[in-house]
């Protein structure tokens, strides 16, 4: 019988099969409504179509050859480094596609331990664990840690993983404003009738390309006796003066308790995230952690990028370095344009617009001059404060930065964006 099922599934495979029934068909018309409200509001995010590897020129599907790309988080260019892609390769024909189980039951190889313990390494911590992302380690560390005794605050415009961490979790919560600093002292003040608390804050914020003043949080951490957390997903690889990230830029990494960091983006850009911080938190993520507990292992061949970029960053500072004179260029020929770039000496550069029409139309005509760029508006910003948000990569050329400007003046002027 099962057989039977199965050969008419493949038979079927070609084209697709609607379910029938007054139940779906009511789910089909609630759908559709739903999608047609987000295209109404203007919020539609269509995805374009890549057809060669991520780097500072692409090719996209249908056409669009010699794409000059601004907007992925290949900050230092590693995505798609030769050392990168061989070292993925032989992890995939040593250890195999994958381990079809969590890592507790047999999911562990000794490339998952040799990769955790470089990554402590990296940051000076104790130990680390890895996830499938860092959406999962923001996700199962909040609930693991904090108990309905505890306090966790959170700066408001937290990444989206980090908000959906804390709500799993059952410790008081609040709200600090944007990296104001008299707001998480008065809440600090109030959380004193806690058992503990945790600051979470992004090392580096993605959306305006601006940086956690995190010696301060660090000051006041101290002072109302709190622990600090900070994701470093567009800091760890390039952000200090050995890409160890924001903590080591503003000199404060052993104040930072605990970091949780992306391996998908500097750091070879395949996936996978990880929690890194003292021995004893590590293990009991390991008991409790759910995402980690109920998540297949990561495969080996992005274990085995994430490892040659690691060494390939505590080999010699140069890699991390290379990016801070292409963002300085970009950053300082844009504005001399007449252009706003939020943020400072981050390789995130939003040219900020305002206006949400505007940054569409502007993007699309970059990308019809070969520049690809994407705008963001509301909801993902707030009203009224539509960007073009530009990523720099140490791999850019400087004329492929000159290009880039050459062309956003050509664009801003046509369609008024510049004065
Ligand atoms: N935290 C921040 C600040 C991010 O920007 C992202 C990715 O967009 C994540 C977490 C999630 O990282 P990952 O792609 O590894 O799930």
């Amino acid at each position: 019988m099962w057989r039977g099922a199965a050969v008419r599934a493949v038979r079927g495979t070609g084209s697709s099969r609607a379910a029938s029934g007054a139940a779906a068909a009511q789910l089909r018309r609630w759908l559709e409504g739903e999608l047609e409200g987000i295209r109404g509001a203007g919020t539609w995010k269509s995805e374009r179509v890549i057809a060669s590897r991520q780097g500072p020129h692409l090719r996209l599907a249908g056409g669009g050859a010699g794409i000059l790309n601004f907007c992925a988080n290949n900050y230092l260019g590693l995505s798609s480094h030769p050392q990168v892609i061989r070292a993925a390769v032989q992890a995939l024909e040593e250890f195999g596609a994958g381990l079809s189980s969590v890592r507790f039951i047999c999911g562990t190889q000794s490339i998952h331990k040799d990769l955790e313990e470089k990554i402590a390494r990296f940051h000076q911590r104790e130990d680390a664990i890895l996830y499938a992302s860092c959406f999962d380690a923001n996700a199962g560390i909040f609930e693991a840690l904090l108990t309905p005794e505890d306090a966790v605050l959170s700066d408001e415009l937290n990444h989206a993983s980090i908000i959906d961490g804390i709500r799993l979790c059952k410790a008081n919560k609040y709200r600090y404003k944007h990296m104001d600093m008299h707001d998480l002292e008065a809440k600090l003040q109030d959380a004193q009738k806690h058992r503990l608390r945790l600051v979470a804050t992004d090392g580096a914020f993605s959306m305006d390309g601006d940086i956690a003043p995190l010696r301060e949080i660090c000051q006041l951490a101290q002072k109302y006796d709190a622990l600090v957390f900070i994701d470093e997903c567009h800091a760890t690889g390039f952000l200090g003066p050995n890409g160890r990230g924001t903590d080591e830029l503003l000199g404060v990494m052993d104040k930072v308790t605990i970091v949780n960091s992306t391996l998908g983006k500097a750091l070879g850009g395949a996936a996978g995230g990880y929690t890194t911080g003292p021995k004893p938190l590590i293990d009991l993520l390991r008991q409790r952690s759910r995402p980690y507990l109920f998540s297949n292992s990561l495969p080996p061949a992005v274990v085995g990028c994430a490892s040659k970029a690691l060494d390939l960053l505590m080999e010699s500072n140069a890699i991390a370095q290379s990016m801070a004179a292409k963002t300085q260029r970009f950053r300082s020929k844009m504005t001399a344009a007449g252009f706003t770039i939020s943020g400072k000496d981050h390789p995130i550069c939003p040219v900020m617009l305002g206006d949400a029409r505007l940054a569409a139309v502007m993007a699309e005509d970059m990308l019809s001059r070969g520049i690809y760029v994407i705008g963001f508006s509301y909801p993902v910003v707030p009203k009224g404060k539509a960007r073009i948000r530009v990523q720099i990569s140490a791999v850019h050329s400087d004329e492929d930065i000159d290009r880039c400007v050459e062309a956003f003046i050509e664009v801003g002027q046509k369609h008024g964006a510049l004065p």
